[in-house]
């Protein structure tokens, strides 16, 4: 038997960050989407542990590291133990989420992973030890599995889905270079020394949501990492200001960047903003809808 499963990348509408705590991490207020721009995941029965990937054409083969750097592989150690058996399983990760973009690829992976393995080895973890799990691998996977629109606290692993109203259309522009998480999150330490300790509330973002309508929601994206990674690679605000001038309703860095999603009105405003920026010369422009699924399994053979 081996089992797939899908998981999508995230994006975050909202992205409230406070003054970094003693433990390292910085307290945040975040609404996730997840939309549909997936990687896929298949384990299959094997005496050891493996992971290979295969790449998009988009992504650099070897910006996704093998062997035990690999999040997959710590998903997989984690779960095996407990269960108390040796980990063991071949998984092929088929990769088409920006790696080191901000939209969570390693998470949306290592969730697939967690339920791939739970799956494969009929290991029937609940709900609540696989979300446990999840957050000790790292603060976005708990969302990676959840899906769907949800509000995250905490450092993000604290997950509760949110009302949300609409089927939003988004574009996205990775980089081809990523840019590193801890490095955004210190230039904004280095930026804002006395950030509240409270980050910056959801709630006006939530009631855009609930209304549906695209313009107020683009008018509610919030994002404290915007301006420390547009610092680092000020070619990210002249992108933005490029997809709006094409169209979009509005542009944002995604979580730490560099890759810069667009709100768009509808299908046809998302092709036309699509168009442009192709034409523009960006040389990936990825459209999709959101809010999607959490990691699921899509077929067991
Ligand atoms: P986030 O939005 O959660 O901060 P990200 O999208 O910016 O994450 P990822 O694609 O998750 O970044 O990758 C971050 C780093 O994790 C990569 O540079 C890579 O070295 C490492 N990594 C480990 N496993 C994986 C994996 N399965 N896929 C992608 N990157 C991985």
């Amino acid at each position: 038997m081996s089992v797939t499963v899908r998981a999508a990348a995230k994006i975050n509408l909202h992205l409230g960050v406070g003054r970094v705590r003693d433990d390292g991490f910085h307290p945040l207020d975040t609404v996730y989407q997840a939309i549909g721009l997936h990687d896929d995941l298949t384990l299959a029965p094997a005496d050891g542990l493996s992971v290979v990937t295969r790449v998009a054409d988009h992504i650099d083969p070897t910006a996704v590291p093998d062997g035990d750097d690999n999040v997959v592989v710590r998903a997989a150690r984690l779960l095996a133990r407990r269960a108390g058996r040796p980990a063991s399983g071949a998984f092929e990760v088929h990769k088409d989420i920006p790696v080191a973009g901000g939209m969570a690829g390693g998470s949306a992976d290592a969730a697939a992973a967690l339920v791939a393995y739970d799956r494969l080895h009929g290991l029937r973890t609940s709900d609540d030890d696989l979300l446990a799990v999840a957050a000790e691998l790292g603060s976005d996977i708990p969302f990676s599995l959840v899906g769907g629109t949800a509000r995250g606290v905490g450092r993000g692993e604290i997950v509760t889905p949110v009302e949300d109203a609409g089927t939003w259309w988004w574009v996205a522009v990775p980089s081809t270079e990523g840019l590193s998480t801890p490095a955004v999150y210190r230039h904004f330490d280095a930026l804002h020394p006395d950030a509240p300790e409270t980050p910056a509330s959801a709630e006006p973002l939530l009631a855009a949501l609930a209304s549906g309508e695209p313009v107020r929601l683009a008018r509610a994206l919030h994002n404290d990492l915007q301006e420390p990674a547009i610092d680092l690679r000020p070619e990210l605000g002249d992108l933005i200001a490029r997809g709006e001038a094409e169209g979009a309703l509005r542009g944002l860095v995604s979580g730490s960047g560099p890759t810069v999603v667009f709100l768009c009105d509808s299908a046809a405003g998302a092709r036309e903003t699509a168009l442009g920026l192709a034409g523009a010369g960006e040389r990936v422009v990825l459209t999709a809808t959101g809010p999607v699924a959490g990691a699921h399994v899509v077929t067991t053979v």
